[in-house]
């Protein structure tokens, strides 16, 4: 492991549910429903995190578990069958449902993965029930994403065929892009999980070479080695350099020559340098504290640091996976301080101590920071973001320079007002 200095906390975290993937998963398959086995409280958080749509049909909803679910005094698997039912009378276009476990379906040990079985079986094969858990107990927000993925993986068919599969959702004109730029390096079979449609799934078996685009599939990541594939070592997808890296990664796997790997990347890489050269001129020498929520903080951390000069104060993520993020931890400076867990108190603690100038955080906590005069960014922002690939490094840089601008632009007011 790199020379990075690795502390753990545990105690009161401040980050969003598994719940909130959903947002972004239901807009890639359109095809697909996914039904929250859950509270009040876990509908208002999808409603809310996706906007409520008015005039479509939302491909997402709500089983709402109550008082006589959770005390046992009613069978919640035939209210759960009712509501499955009616729902797919009403929707007869839906080919997957998601039933997504929650902290109250888990409470009451709602066996969702019978539940799933018994549908599917029931519905031979017009609908397929899938089962994953959302649920904030144990889960991070895109951990849910890691869920309903790791779900998908056995019904994927077995295939022999050399090919590349990206893993994780990316925004679809990012995936053209990249298909096309993988596409002129010679690698042509290449496919992405989730797909764009759920009944449309990626095949798998020894020939499939995985990269993936997200750091938070390690669950889905270890089903896709049980089925066969090799998961290539790289950084992620984000910067110039982590992007090219990402795709040497596939070219190496594929036997490409170097030397036509350097030369179709060369002019994206200067293309995309030049346009970061503003932006850096913003955040160079401006220190940054990374609180931990959406687990991209390691990669942005190594991208703020090496190509647009920020001073990493700390960098907070849930959970540590090694061996995934062994090639973005090489990157890092020298004693860079990872923090694994979070006790937000104490975090807080350390912001204010060190006073930086940029934190980033989850919404929750964004404000209160705000408040105090310290400018914030929202982790989620990054996921909602198409901000994958070389050619999204500027727009990348620019998510982080934005506040900076905003918050000179307050400190100004203030100072001409007072
Ligand atoms: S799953 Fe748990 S944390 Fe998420 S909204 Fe429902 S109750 Fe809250």
């Amino acid at each position: 492991m790199s020379s990075t200095t690795l502390l753990k906390e545990s105690g009161p975290r401040e980050v969003f549910c598994g719940l909130t993937s959903i947002v972004w998963l239901h807009r890639r398959m359109p095809d697909a429903f996914f039904l929250v086995v859950g509270s009040r409280t876990c509908a208002h958080l999808i409603q809310s995190a996706a906007g409520v749509m008015i005039f479509a049909e939302p491909r997402f909803g709500t089983a709402i578990l109550g008082e006589r679910d959770l005390a046992g005094l009613a069978d919640a698997h035939d209210e759960l069958d009712r509501v499955v039912n009616d729902l797919l009378a009403r929707r007869p276009e839906i080919r997957t449902l998601f039933l997504v476990g929650s902290c109250p379906s888990e409470v009451i040990k709602l066996d969702l993965a019978r539940v799933a079985e018994r549908l599917t079986g029931k519905l031979n094969g017009r609908v397929r029930v899938l089962n994953y858990s959302g649920s904030g107990i144990e889960t991070t927000f895109t951990q849910g994403e890691d869920g309903a993925l790791n779900c998908l993986v056995p019904s994927m068919p077995v295939s022999q065929e050399a090919q590349l599969l990206l893993v994780g959702t990316m925004a679809n004109a990012v995936e053209d892009r990249l298909k096309n730029l993988f596409g002129r390096l010679g690698i042509d079979k290449v496919s992405s999980l989730p797909p764009r449609q759920s009944t449309d799934l990626p095949s798998v078996g020894p020939g499939t070479r995985v990269l993936l685009t997200q750091p938070y599939l390690t669950e889905t990541a270890k089903a896709l080695r049980d089925r066969g594939a090799e998961i290539l070592q790289a950084p992620f997808p984000l910067g110039t350099e982590g992007s090219r890296l990402w795709m040497e990664a596939a070219a190496k796997a594929f036997g490409i020559n170097d030397i036509h790997v350097a030369n179709t990347l060369a002019p994206l890489m200067v293309r995309a340098q030049k346009a970061l050269i503003p932006f850096k001129e913003r955040l160079t020498g401006k220190k940054i504290f990374l609180l931990p929520e959406s687990q991209l903080e390691i990669p942005l951390a190594r991208f703020l640091h090496r190509e647009c000069g920020m001073e990493l104060i700390e960098v907070g993520v849930p959970y540590l996976n090694r061996e995934v993020m062994e090639p973005e931890l090489e990157l890092l400076p020298h004693n860079t301080r990872i923090v694994e867990g979070q006790h937000v108190d104490k975090q807080l603690d350390r912001v204010r101590e060190q006073s930086p100038d940029l934190v980033v955080c989850g919404m929750g906590l964004a404000n209160p920071l705000e408040a105090e005069g310290i400018a914030t960014k929202w982790s989620i922002e990054m996921i909602f973001s198409p901000i994958h690939g070389i050619d999204q490094a500027a727009d990348l840089a620019e998510l982080f320079s934005r506040p900076l601008h905003r918050r000179e632009l307050l400190n100004n007011k203030l100072l001409v007002s007072a």
